[in-house]
């Protein structure tokens, strides 16, 4: 629950003496401006307080908010497993310490151990570098076939899957309430937040000036993050641009039928079936979360996609597929009905890869964005990354860096 404290910071309502105060607990002479507390704005505004930076973090409209992409369906999946792709992997084992860290430190859960099968047709080379990444990090797995499959999870028709993976502390974060306890968590340690619009300032000598803020003042600090996930390329037409581009994500939810016990969460795990759809069961009764496949759109480039004015409603022709599939995966499921739906949008960068770097005309901006639709799971570990970048421990982050791309993409 909000304190009646935070939630005037939150609102963006608290007198200046309460958030001066705050600041003041940083012991670090540097100041940083961190722009969007989403999932990687709040654990970077977070890892930098505790490294005694004075911080100020900024939302236009709040942590976790309905626009942000860090809300829509309120979880997200938590899993290891990510193909050839290890430097995901490790960040993974990194950020399931930091949850658990955090989540005791703050006394609550967000972060669920259900556990996550992987269903694919037949044990294939993208299973293989998984499984060694896998070990690798220490993260504990089973890989076992159909037959053992059934005896596990009877309430799955495992019908053309012949290999499943399943990760044993993987499982999923709510996310909206996430990013909310992390504001507060910084809060509460002496950081200051402010509900306001954030316009970047001039650029001088390399270096950014200060901040425009909606409410007609400005903020001047040593250090910017700008962590504004699918707004980024707005923002920074020049050095984001289309490195960033918002697509519509739809999703609902499928009421359980009464009594099914086995469809919830404690024996049900999350699970991700290869090429279509991921699910997510429980998170308080609200049946399973069904994403993935038919219910992502591409990036329009007539009609984009507008984090700011785009209607959060689902189109009913996008039902059909969804619900078909779960009927025939989970036979209990058949006529299960819609019981809550949601749009929300990933901030997709070229390569699907994340965004973490330094602005490349302004010594004193960093970017942390281009999540591409799996950025929340690893949110905590990004926010150490940046915050490395930040205080000069690091000059990049190894294939997350602005200058993999080329100049004029
Ligand atoms: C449907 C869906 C399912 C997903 N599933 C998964 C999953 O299973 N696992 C996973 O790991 N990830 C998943 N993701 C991706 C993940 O949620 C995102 O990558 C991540 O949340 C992005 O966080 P962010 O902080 O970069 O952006 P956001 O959460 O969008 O935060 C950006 C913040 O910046 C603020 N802001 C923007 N501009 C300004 C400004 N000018 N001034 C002040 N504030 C500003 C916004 O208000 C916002 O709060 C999913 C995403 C979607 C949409």
């Amino acid at each position: 629950m909000l304190s009646r404290r935070s939630l005037l910071l939150s609102t963006g309502l608290a007198p200046l003496a309460v958030q001066v105060a705050a600041a003041a607990k940083g012991t670090h002479t540097r100041s940083v401006a961190v722009v969007g507390a989403g999932a990687f704005g709040g654990w970077t505004a977070l890892h930098l307080l505790r490294r005694g930076y004075r911080v100020t973090l900024l939302d236009a409209y709040g942590p976790g908010n309905a626009r942000s992409s860090s809300a829509g369906g309120e979880s997200r999946v938590i899993r290891g497993s990510y193909g050839a792709k290890e430097v995901y992997t490790q960040l993974v084992a990194r950020a399931l310490v930091l949850w658990r860290e955090n989540q005791a430190r703050w006394n609550t859960t967000l972060l669920h151990e259900t556990g996550a099968l992987f269903m694919a047709p037949h044990e294939d080379e993208s299973q293989r570098a998984s499984m060694r990444a896998l070990r690798n990090a220490g993260l504990p797995f089973d890989h076992f076939d159909r037959a053992e499959a059934s005896k596990r999870f009877p309430q799955f028709n495992f019908e053309d899957r012949d290999s499943m993976i399943f990760e044993h502390h993987a499982g999923y974060l709510t996310s909206r309430r996430a990013c909310e306890t992390v504001m507060e968590g910084f809060v509460r340690e002496g950081g200051t937040y402010r509900g306001v619009a954030v316009k970047p300032g001039s650029m001088e000598g390399g270096e950014m000036q200060g901040l425009s803020l909606s409410d007609g003042s400005t903020l001047r600090a040593d250090r910017y993050v700008f962590a504004c996930g699918p707004w980024l390329g707005k923002l920074f037409p020049e050095a984001i641009g289309k490195k960033v581009l918002p697509t519509r994500q739809l999703g609902m939810f499928l009421g359980i039928p009464s009594g099914a016990e086995e469809l919830q969460e404690g024996r049900c795990p999350v699970w991700l079936d290869s090429g279509a759809y991921y699910g997510i069961p429980g998170n308080n009764y609200r049946g399973i979360k069904v994403v993935g496949h038919t219910l992502s759109d591409d990036y329009d480039p007539v009609h984009p996609w507008d984090p700011d004015s785009g209607d959060r409603l689902m189109p009913l022709d996008r039902f059909r597929e969804p619900r078909e599939y779960m009927a025939f995966r989970f036979p209990k499921m058949k006529n299960a009905p819609v019981v809550e739906s949601f749009v929300c949008q990933y901030e997709m960068s070229p390569d699907e890869d994340y965004i973490l770097s330094r602005h490349p005309d302004c010594e004193n901006v960093w970017f942390a964005g281009g999540g591409s639709g799996h950025g929340f799971k690893n949110s905590p570990a990004v926010g150490e990354l940046m915050a490395d970048l930040v205080d000069g421990k690091k000059t990049e982050v190894s294939g997350f860096s602005l200058a993999r791309f080329p100049k004029k993409s």
